[in-house]
């Protein structure tokens, strides 16, 4: 095994450094296939498209064309804003199997194409009205607004759909606090709830078919169980079952503590190294927010630590945490785990104090690039380290390293699967 540290060392932890979690009674927890995961969303997609298919005997003319194409881009908005929920709803088995960062990407790629489906569903319909009605759209939207059960409220449901999606936008994502977009993208649920009606009662498929209606609904159910088992029961649940509080807090260097919290029956968490939990410590300020921290030891049945650069309003306050300050764990999350690795050698880059107990090689770096003179990660560096294309690399680290980083390994012949990250930034 190979490390590479660009940090100071940190002080050594009343806990032993990062290994794999003895297995428990009940085996390892359920992890989903990613493959079979994007299968499943595309033929739940397939499926709604044949629900079009299904009712449609026929198209005859353009008006025709138009609204069935407006038809399909509504029931697959329909059908990916439901996909969208779930991939954000925690789901033990997806968080574990394809990763919290990946679902994160896939939600905000199908975020694009679902804005772009809503605003296509409401022009198509409305130009296919339209044309089938020999009247001008300005007028046939009027006559939709006024004449049609629960369009309003799906208008002003695509609106806020447009507005979430707005407010994603890279440019606009960089002048919001991450709060306020996060809390901004609670507006998709009261969207959900604006836009379902106007799908049963104006959708040609819902109308003509009890079938239909008893799956989309059913879809739609399983989704708002789904967020509310993981995103509320399991997190009280865990809440009340491990009792976590703080411990102790270890000042590592002038800008970064470790946060030790102790519990009950931590190993039932089945928490692996490289996993995080998301914390809300119910202090003062801090209560209402809860931030993605990594475990930077292994979790024992009493105690778990992270290690947190402050970095903002959040993370710099938990230096301050008095022990005692109850605290709600909701996890482990992630992927970035040994269940990734494929080769026996590996390389980790950005590691602690777990290089000197596996007796790895290890390679101290200190310091920003220009004080050290050289870019200790460049594709010239890196190519020192022997045997390197036989590794398997877990990189963590700010996006613009791992990408640069990346770049670097796969000049030298290391392989896309056995390149391993995770990102700092949802
Ligand atoms: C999977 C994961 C694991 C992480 N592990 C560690 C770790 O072990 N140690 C460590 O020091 N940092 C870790 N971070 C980063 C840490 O979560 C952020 O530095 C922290 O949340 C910043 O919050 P802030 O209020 O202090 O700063 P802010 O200035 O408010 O935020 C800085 C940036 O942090 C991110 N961020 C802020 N709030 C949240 C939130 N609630 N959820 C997700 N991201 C948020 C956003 O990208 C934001 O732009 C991890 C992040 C992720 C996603």
């Amino acid at each position: 095994m190979t490390s590479v540290v660009d940090q100071r060392r940190v002080a050594s932890p009343p806990l032993r450094a990062a290994q794999a979690p003895p297995a428990q009674p009940g085996g390892r927890p359920a992890q989903a296939n990613p493959a079979a995961v994007l299968v499943a969303i595309w033929s739940g997609a397939a499926a709604a498209v044949a629900l079009w298919f299904l009712n449609t005997p026929s198209v005859s003319g353009f008006g025709d064309w138009l609204t069935s194409a407006g038809r399909i881009t509504g029931l697959l908005a329909g059908y990916s804003v439901a996909v969208l929920v779930a991939l954000m709803a925690r789901i033990a088995p997806l968080e574990r199997g394809v990763g919290s960062d990946r679902l994160a990407r896939w939600h905000s790629m199908g975020g694009r194409y679902t804005v772009s489906l809503i605003v296509a569903h409401a022009l198509l319909i409305t130009w296919g009205y339209a044309v089938s009605a020999h009247t001008n759209v300005v007028h046939q939207e009027w006559t939709l607004l006024r004449s049609y059960p629960d369009v309003l409220m799906a208008t002003v449901a695509a609106l806020l759909f447009v507005g979430v999606g707005i407010s994603s936008m890279r440019a606009a994502r960089r002048k919001l606090r991450y709060e306020t977009w996060y809390y901004l993208h609670f507006y998709t649920y009261l969207a959900i709830a604006l836009s379902f009606a106007h799908q049963f009662a104006n959708g040609a498929e819902f109308m003509n078919s009890v079938g239909a209606r008893v799956f989309w609904a059913g879809l739609y159910i399983v989704v708002a169980a789904l967020v509310i088992w993981y995103r509320v029961l399991v997190p009280i649940d865990g809440a009340l079952h491990h009792q976590l509080r703080v411990h102790s807090i270890i000042r590592e260097t002038p800008d970064t503590v470790s946060v030790i919290l102790r519990g009950r029956h931590l190993r039932e968490l089945q928490a692996e190294p490289g996993q995080f939990f998301r914390f809300r410590f119910l202090a003062k300020g801090l209560w209402w927010t809860a931030h993605p921290y990594s475990l930077s030891a292994s979790v024992t049945d009493s105690l778990m630590r992270i290690t947190v650069k402050g970095l903002g309003d959040h993370s710099s306050r938990l230096a301050g945490l008095a022990p005692g300050t109850r605290v709600v764990a909701e996890g482990p999350f992630g992927s970035f785990t040994p269940g990734r690795r494929r080769r026996r050698q590996v390389l980790l880059i950005a590691a602690e104090t777990i290089a000197r107990t596996r007796r790895a090689r290890l390679h101290i770096i200190v310091g920003t690039r220009s004080e050290l003179g050289f870019d200790p990660l460049s594709a010239q560096a890196l190519a020192s380290l022997p045997n390197l294309a036989d590794h398997d690399v877990y990189l963590c680290g700010p996006a613009l390293m791992q990408a640069e980083v990346t770049q670097a390994l796969r000049t030298l012949g290391v392989h896309r699967r056995r390149i391993h990250s995770e990102s700092y930034e949802f």
